[in-house]
């Protein structure tokens, strides 16, 4: 029994292939992100749709599009298989029918950061590395010395010294050494590369490891199923680093390969980012291929706080391909949505889940939406895990 069909890396630029087996980062020709290839042709004669709904819950019942060769190597705390929910008063409130949330706040460390997480620590078992370092705005720190601690793998984590207090404490419960810097992301992503240089640790920045966007993945997977394999009209992700929405996009290509789709249509694909930090929306309706630096980023909404993701080209082609949009909203908006979305449907989200819904508004009052569509707002953390970065009121 195969439990996974992945065969080989491939550079998403110059098509080269990298193994597998081996520790890869990114194309050192290109420095581009390596994308998994699977042998899909196998995959479609061996395993069953079906059959997958009565595995044990979980991301891992996908093993079969997951990078892990090695059952053993798994390292999970639970993650996946979250709550797809109606809302439907906030439809109504909007002239909306068919209105859901894909609720990632039941993750392990309450994020949807557990994912890719739990994907990139089992395969870093599985190549048998030991020391792991990250650059974060908050969320993918806490999972990492989740997942690092559970697996024995020593964690180092460098985020600004504003991140939200949930994560720096987190990650130092999980015995993370944590190092606070005074800067963003970006900052942090250049001293976690030359410690990684200099000390050897791996560095599992978003998209210069291949796995994390594999984990993350799976919600595509996972919301196909959801709808009986006939996909969303429209998905509104809050953009980052990218590795959600280019996961997402990833997954409905290998589903239409895997002949499991029911029907043509594809989801439009929606990026969300805060107006104090929106180099996607400025590259997208610009027509740019890549993304200028964004100078002075901020946003109380931290997890948007990446002032230019290694992966811009590909969240732009995806967002193009599927035919959507991308969209900025001011953190008034979406500290108001985040309100609005607990009193109406009782849900307290993380200021990047509710982004979603307040550039679902921009899009209502825009007609981009038609009013009858299937339309999936993700929420990708838990509210509380925010409480420093609450407003008055
Ligand atoms: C990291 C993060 C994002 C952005 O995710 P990407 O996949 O990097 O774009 C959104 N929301 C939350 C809560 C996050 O932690
Ligand atoms: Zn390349």
């Amino acid at each position: 029994m195969t439990y996974s069909y992945a065969i080989y890396l491939e550079c998403s630029d110059c098509r080269k292939q990298y193994s597998v087996h081996q520790i890869h980062t990114f194309c050192p020709d290109c420095r581009a992100a390596l994308l998994t290839q699977y042998d899909l042709t196998a995959a479609r004669q061996h395993v069953d749709r079906e059959a997958l709904r009565a595995r044990p819950r979980g991301m891992w019942r996908w093993h079969d599009f997951l990078p892990v060769h090695d059952p053993r190597n798994v390292v999970t705390l639970g993650e996946g298989d979250t709550a797809i929910l109606s809302l439907p008063r906030l439809g109504a409130s909007l002239g909306l029918s068919r209105l859901f949330i894909k609720d990632e706040s039941s993750n392990p460390t309450g994020s949807f950061k557990a994912r890719g997480l739990s994907a990139a620590i089992s395969k870093a078992r599985e190549l048998g590395i030991q020391k792991v370092i990250i650059p974060t705005a908050g969320n993918a720190g806490g999972a990492l010395a989740a997942y690092a601690a559970r697996a024995g793998l020593r964690a180092y984590i460098l985020m600004p010294n504003d991140t939200p207090r949930a994560n720096i404490e987190e990650s130092r419960m999980a015995g993370a050494e944590v190092n606070l810097i005074d800067g963003l992301i970006s900052e942090a992503a250049g001293m976690a590369g030359e410690k990684a240089r200099a000390e050897g640790w791996f560095d599992v920045s978003t998209f210069k490891e291949p796995y994390r966007l594999e984990g993350k993945k799976i919600m595509g997977y996972e919301i196909a199923e959801f709808f009986g394999y006939h996909l969303p009209d429209v998905i509104v992700y809050p953009t980052g680093g990218g590795t959600g929405l280019v996961g997402i996009w990833k997954a409905v290509q290998e589903l239409a390969c895997l002949g499991w789709l029911e029907s043509e249509k594809r989801p439009r694909l929606v990026a969300v980012q805060a107006e104090g930090c929106a180099p996607i929306p400025k590259a997208f309706h610009a027509g740019a291929e890549f993304c200028d630096f964004w100078i002075n980023a901020q946003t109380r909404a931290s997890g948007l706080r990446v002032p230019k993701s290694f992966a811009d080209r590909l969240i732009l082609s995806a967002i193009r391909e599927s035919c959507g949009t991308a969209i900025a909203v001011s953190d008034e908006a979406i500290f108001a949505a985040q309100r609005e979305l607990a009193r109406q449907e009782g849900i307290f989200a993380a200021p990047e889940g509710t982004a979603t819904l307040a550039g679902l508004k921009e899009l209502v009052r825009q007609k981009w939406l038609d009013p009858d569509e299937t339309i999936l707002l993700l929420n990708t953390a838990l509210g509380l895990k925010y409480l420093d970065q609450l407003d008055e009121y």
